[in-house]
């Protein structure tokens, strides 16, 4: 029984049932998405939605986010059949995948080394992106397309080459280095391509033994004497219904909602649970190591004119008809453009050289005007903050959010109350970390040297917009204050709430929540299969690692129950 139909659970569901040994059910608390989430632009236009968004928002934050309403940072989570993969921004990234030789030797796991892991990506991947085949798989079901580029971005990539960088494709032969790329998206035929369209639904057209019961939302693991997962307990249309499983319930709630469940069913800190009068049936550390890879807005940068797109000038409505039929034209892409990774100074001087710690996103375009209702609640910033950011929205102008990939600093998921139907209390503790901060200056302040320190983007007049942002006053423009200081007011998450179920080696591993087999410690038949498990310092929790992470656990479980 499969708990949730996101990325990793539509993958899982569909590997599993291709064997008719056994029959999956899976329960998605979600709809069907409609075919308008297909439209790669209107990426984040459809967050906040609470038909197919769970809205979460963080607690207020003590050092960051100062630019948002009440310090709270929205936390965008699809719930739908395909799950984040239906409002997620597309951007197509294995990311740090060395990681998993990490896991391995923790684990003790041979089966989570790199090398093997690699083989899973490979095997799902249908490229045809910006780079060279040969790192890539082909005929998968996960399909990797060019998306439409702004003008400006060939010159981003070559500021990155005279700053000493290569362009390279992220996932070169494997491990995740520095350098300069162009955005590659998870597109088919220039559509969003989901893990319910490639993976679920498909399965659900020929495998019998797979039942999908939407509008299905979990509120309780049902855990006997024996310390075994037997049944779960769910609210489908006001009416509360109990599943049996004769063989594995498996949870793939997503990086929140798979540790409040856990926490809802027992399986938790023992302090906590008592202080919301539930019995305690496995002590364990869920929600304890949450992590989120955010970071800051970073711009509007401005260009000359005709280098990055201007809304009313590059969008028009024979545009869309051009993408109905043919998938082809400007409206081909989710704003982002292209990505850089570096390892700053701080981490050098940390000894953490494996991986590059600052990973940016460079996005096509400034907040338009034209869309502030809708964009400033999906991001919750204040209106002085959207005046700011949408002041050079009729100019080429764009905007760098520069992120921690694998931050030091822990945040915390708890429970809000005993109340299946109350979202969990989530303090991701953004920027309290100190090396974290002065990490993500160095970013900030590398984000704005591409642009005005290089000659390919002063060849297209690049510059930060020479205004103060609002609340940074105080500070001389440009100086470290300055920068700090926006950093701490446009924090935002990049969505990779990582960690609160952290895959360990067991019970002597004082945070471990799931076992390399993905079991939960103590616990029998029960399992976490999704972007919870993941630790960032690991490895990063995008979509395509999660509907990986899918594909490998259905194998892991095929072959404990020795399975065909
Ligand atoms: C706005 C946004 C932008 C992002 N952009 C990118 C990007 O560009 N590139 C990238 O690689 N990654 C991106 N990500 C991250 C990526 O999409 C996620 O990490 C990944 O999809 C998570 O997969 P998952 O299987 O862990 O969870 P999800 O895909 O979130 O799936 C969990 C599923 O469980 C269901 N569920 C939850 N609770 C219950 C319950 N109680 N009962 C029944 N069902 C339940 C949910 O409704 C949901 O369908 C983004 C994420 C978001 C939110």
């Amino acid at each position: 029984m499969n708990l949730g139909g996101g990325s990793a659970g539509s993958s899982l569901a569909a590997s599993l049932s291709q064997s008719k040994q056994y029959s999956i059910l899976v329960l998605e608390a979600g709809g069907a998405p409609s075919p308008i989430h297909s439209l790669p632009t209107i990426a984040f236009t459809q967050t906040n939605d609470p038909a197919i968004d769970w809205r979460y928002m963080t607690v207020p934050q003590k050092q960051a986010a100062f630019g948002l309403n009440n310090n709270t940072v929205r936390w965008p989570t699809g719930k739908v059949l395909g799950g984040s993969s239906q409002l997620n921004a597309m951007m197509y990234l294995r990311g740090n995948v060395q990681g998993f030789d990490e896991v391995a030797a923790k684990t003790g796991d041979s089966r989570w080394k790199t090398a093997n892991i690699l083989k899973y990506y490979k095997g799902l991947e249908n490229y045809d992106g910006w780079f060279s085949k040969n790192d890539h798989g082909s005929g998968g079901p996960i399909n990797v397309e060019r998306p439409v580029l702004s003008k400006f971005t060939e010159n981003i990539m070559k500021a990155g080459e005279e700053l000493g960088y290569r362009i390279r494709d992220p996932n070169e032969n494997g491990p995740y280095t520095e350098g300069f790329s162009k955005m590659d998206l998870h597109l088919h035929n220039g559509r969003r391509s989901d893990a319910f369209h490639e993976f679920l639904r498909p399965a659900m057209q020929t495998n019998r033994n797979l039942i999908v019961r939407k509008f299905s939302r979990v509120t309780r693991i049902l855990i006997n004497s024996d310390s075994e997962a037997y049944a779960v307990e769910y609210l489908r249309h006001g009416r509360r219904f109990i599943a049996k499983a004769n063989m594995d319930i498996i949870l793939s709630s997503g990086g929140i909602r798979s540790a409040q469940l856990l926490l809802l069913s027992g399986i938790g800190p023992k302090e906590h649970l008592r202080e919301h009068g539930i019995r305690t049936i496995m002590n364990l550390p869920v929600g304890q190591k949450l992590k989120d890879k955010y970071g800051a807005l970073v711009g509007p940068f401005l260009v000359s004119e005709g280098q990055s797109t201007v809304l009313d000038r590059d969008w028009i409505l024979p545009d869309l008809f051009r993408w109905i039929s043919t998938g082809t034209g400007p409206v081909r892409t989710s704003l982002s453009e292209g990505t850089w990774a570096i390892v700053t100074e701080e981490a050098r001087k940390r000894g953490k050289v494996t991986k590059p710690d600052i990973h940016a996103y460079v996005l096509s375009i400034s907040f338009p005007e034209e869309a502030r209702y809708v964009l400033q609640n999906t991001f919750n910033f204040k209106p002085e903050t959207y005046d700011f950011l949408s002041r050079a929205s009729n100019m080429d102008s764009f905007f760098q959010l520069v992120t921690l990939n694998a931050p030091d600093g822990y945040g915390k998921l708890r429970l809000r109350d005993a109340d299946p139907l109350s979202d969990p209390v989530l303090d991701p503790q953004y920027l309290e970390h100190e090396g974290d901060s002065r990490a993500l200056l160095e970013g900030v302040k590398f984000a704005v040297k591409i642009v005005e320190n290089t000659t390919a983007m002063q060849k297209i007049d690049g510059r930060l917009m020479p205004e103060h942002f609002p609340g940074c006053e105080k500070f001389e423009f440009k100086s470290d204050q300055y920068f700090e200081c926006i950093m701490r007011h446009t924090t935002l998450t990049a969505f990779k709430y990582a960690g609160a179920n952290p895959i360990g080696k067991g019970l002597s591993d004082p945070d471990a929540v799931v076992d390399s087999h993905l079991r939960v410690l103590g616990i029998k038949r029960l399992r976490v299969v999704d972007g919870s498990i993941i630790q960032l310092h690991h490895s990063s929790m995008n979509d395509v690692t999660c509907r990986m992470i899918g594909q490998f656990a259905a194998d892991i479980i095929r072959d404990d129950w020795k399975l065909s």
